[in-house]
C-alpha cells in the first residue's frame, strides 16, 4: 500500500501522513510550540479567557479549545471557560457540560439497561412462557 498525499489541517500544504493525525511535521512542530506558550501564558494568567490568550500569543481559537478539552491546561490550576461540545454553554473541564455529560452518559447507562433488560426478557420468556400467556387474557 502506498501512501497518498493529504492536505495538512493547519497550512493546507501536502504531504504524506503514516500517522493519521492531520498535520504536517511542521505544522506538528509549530502546534506543540504553540501549546507550550499557551501552557506558560495561562500559568501566569490563569484567569485569562480563551479570547485573550488568542489576542496574546496569536493562535487559534480551536487549538486553546484542544487543549482545554483534552485536559492538557488543567495541572495549572486555570479557570478558562469555553464552549460544551455539545451545547455551547461555557464550561470549565471536560467536553461537555453537565447537563449534556448527564445526557450522554445517562443515554449511554440507559442503552445498556435496556440490552441487559432485553435479555433478561428473552431469558424470562423462555422459562415462564406459560404464565406471561396467561397474564396477557
Ligand atoms: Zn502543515
Ligand atoms: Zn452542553
Amino acid at each position: 500500500m502506498t501512501l497518498k498525499p493529504k492536505n495538512c489541517a493547519g497550512c493546507r500544504r501536502l504531504f504524506l501522513d503514516p500517522t493519521g493525525c492531520g498535520y504536517c511535521p511542521e505544522c506538528i512542530q509549530k502546534r506543540e510550540e504553540q501549546m507550550a506558550e499557551i501552557s506558560s501564558y495561562v500559568r501566569d494568567n490563569p484567569r485569562s479567557s480563551v479570547a485573550e490568550i488568542c489576542d496574546a500569543l496569536g493562535v487559534k481559537k480551536s487549538l486553546v479549545i484542544f487543549m482545554l478539552q483534552t485536559g492538557r491546561l488543567e495541572e495549572t490550576n486555570i479557570h478558562i471557560k469555553y464552549p460544551c461540545a455539545a451545547c455551547g454553554k461555557l464550561i470549565l473541564h471536560g467536553r461537555y457540560c453537565k447537563a449534556c455529560g448527564k445526557k450522554i452518559t445517562g443515554e449511554i447507562a440507559e442503552r445498556m439497561n435496556r440490552l441487559r433488560q432485553n435479555a433478561a426478557d428473552k431469558k424470562k420468556k423462555g422459562v415462564y412462557s406459560k404464565e406471561q400467556w396467561l397474564d396477557k387474557d
